[in-house]
């Protein structure tokens, strides 16, 4: 008998399986894959880090996850692009006629992004229920009345941002969605790889692999946890399965979630967002600039080359595809994939782009743990939804993850603060998160 099952072994079951083993609860962590980590995944396998799932620590300051992989002895590299900023940081911007921008015109198309930038928090603040971001955007452009041009770069920009911030199209993505958008500090990598931290934090545990949870049964006595070969009894449970495998009802649970909890799992969106890795024989971009960037209406699809060189080691880009086109690709085969992102340097680079040496590409969207990559407040949606699915259910019930921290979903330290939050409720005390380093 447990105390505590966690179902998920992501950064957000972790935190609260080690938190309420620290406190002396008897806690055993059910994961469906053969690792842990969920969406943090390094692959090691080509001899250097490639990060599948999350990179980024989104801002250092004020931010738990800084003094956490600290304590872990995690390496850390400033990288701060790593959401989608039209500066702070050297990009190699190319104009609709593919030549680079040069300082004046850089100047100018930051002037406007900023601008733009200032009066879409105006636009969203003052948006009605059920517009969309894109429905705000296209206000702002009216408002401007900037040439066609002009428009079209800032409006490529905003599509771009949420495709990365969120996984999804502007459409899509309700007028508040990227309100709680802040980077405070730098932004870092991990040229070790992002696992590190689900390894630290795993230690000592009772983590029990392959093991897909299908059925949670809870009474106000306690809970049933059912996997394919298994049941668990215990006094409460702590769910982290992704929000893509909560809609798809891939878990039973009996009795159903309470409206409240249900009603917010539909409202919230989960987005889907890949990377595309590409390896070349040498740099052939420009020294010093963290991104190379295609500007205006032709960036579509592909926009934005991060150079991650500084991660493995060898000559490495990095670029992004989110929303539609993303859950296109992962219909694509490899070499497709490759073909259409070379497609997308070429008019800048011609026969001096080299043939990459080696590829790597995710499909979050249709890895059956995952199904999806992070959340996003979809249309109609709001923050509070998010905190909503995290509501205590029976005092036995809870639910963790990025998708459940309203603050900031779709991260690594939402996840982290959403998995604190559900020890300290199970608990029903609080707890320092310094005690996630051992000793403490
Ligand atoms: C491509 C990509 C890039 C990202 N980039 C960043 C970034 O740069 N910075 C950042 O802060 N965040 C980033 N994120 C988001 C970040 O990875 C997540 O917010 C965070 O890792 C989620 O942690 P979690 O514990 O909530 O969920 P997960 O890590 O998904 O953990 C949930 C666990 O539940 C398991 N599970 C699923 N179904 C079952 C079942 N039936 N039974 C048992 N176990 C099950 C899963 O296998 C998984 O291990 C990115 C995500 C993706 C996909």
């Amino acid at each position: 008998m447990f105390d505590t099952v966690i179902v998920g072994a992501g950064v957000a079951g972790l935190t609260a399986a080690r938190l309420l083993h620290a406190a002396g609860r008897r806690v055993v962590v059910l994961e469906a894959r053969d690792r842990v980590g969920g969406r943090t995944w390094t692959d090691r396998a080509p001899g250097f880090s490639i990060d599948r799932g999350a990179s980024w620590i989104h801002g250092i300051d004020g931010n738990p996850l800084t003094g956490l992989v600290e304590a872990f002895g995690m390496p850390t590299v400033e990288f701060t692009v790593g959401s989608f900023q039209a500066g702070g940081r050297p990009i190699a911007n190319y104009d609709e006629a593919h030549r680079q921008l040069d300082a004046a015109a850089t100047d100018a198309w930051l002037a406007d992004a900023e601008e733009v930038g200032a009066r879409l928090a105006a636009a969203a603040a003052a948006s009605g229920p059920g517009e969309s971001y894109a429905d705000v955007v296209e206000r702002v452009l009216d408002e401007l009345g900037w040439s066609a041009e002009r428009a079209a770069r800032a409006r490529a920009f905003h599509r771009h941002r949420t495709e990365e911030q969120c996984g999804a199209d502007g459409a899509e993505v309700d007028a508040h969605g990227l309100d709680e958008d802040a980077i405070d500090g730098d932004e870092v990598v991990f040229p070790g790889g992002y696992d590190a931290l689900a390894t630290a934090l795993a230690e000592g545990l009772d983590v029990r692999l392959e093991h897909a949870v299908t059925v949670v049964s809870w009474s106000e006595s306690g809970v049933r946890i059912t996997t394919a070969t298994e049941s668990f009894d215990a006094a409460e449970v702590v769910v982290t399965v992704p929000l893509g495998v909560l809609k798809a009802g891939a878990i039973a649970f009996e009795p159903a979630l309470p409206e409240t909890v249900a009603g917010a799992i539909d409202r919230v969106g989960m987005g889907t967002f890949n990377k595309v890795f590409l390896q070349f024989p040498e740099r052939f971009w420009p020294d010093g600039d963290y991104a190379i960037r295609r500007l205006g209406a032709d960036s579509v699809p592909w926009h934005s080359w991060y150079d991650v060189s500084a991660v493995s080691g060898t000559p490495m880009l990095l670029t992004f595809a989110g929303g539609e086109w993303a859950r296109r690709i992962e219909q694509m085969a490899d070499d497709e994939i490759v073909a259409s992102v070379l497609d997308g340097l070429r008019p800048i680079y011609g026969g001096a782009l080299p043939e990459p040496t080696g590829h790597w590409i995710t499909r979050w969207g249709s890895d059956p743990f995952a199904l999806g990559s992070y959340s996003y407040v979809a249309r109609g949606a709001t923050y509070e939804d998010h905190d909503l699915i995290a509501t205590p259910i029976g005092g036995v019930l809870h639910l963790a993850g990025e998708a459940t921290w309203g603050d900031c979903p779709a991260t690594v330290n939402g996840a982290l603060l959403s998995g604190h939050r559900a020890a300290e409720r199970v608990l029903g005390t609080s707890i320092p998160l310094e005690r996630l380093v051992a000793g403490d």
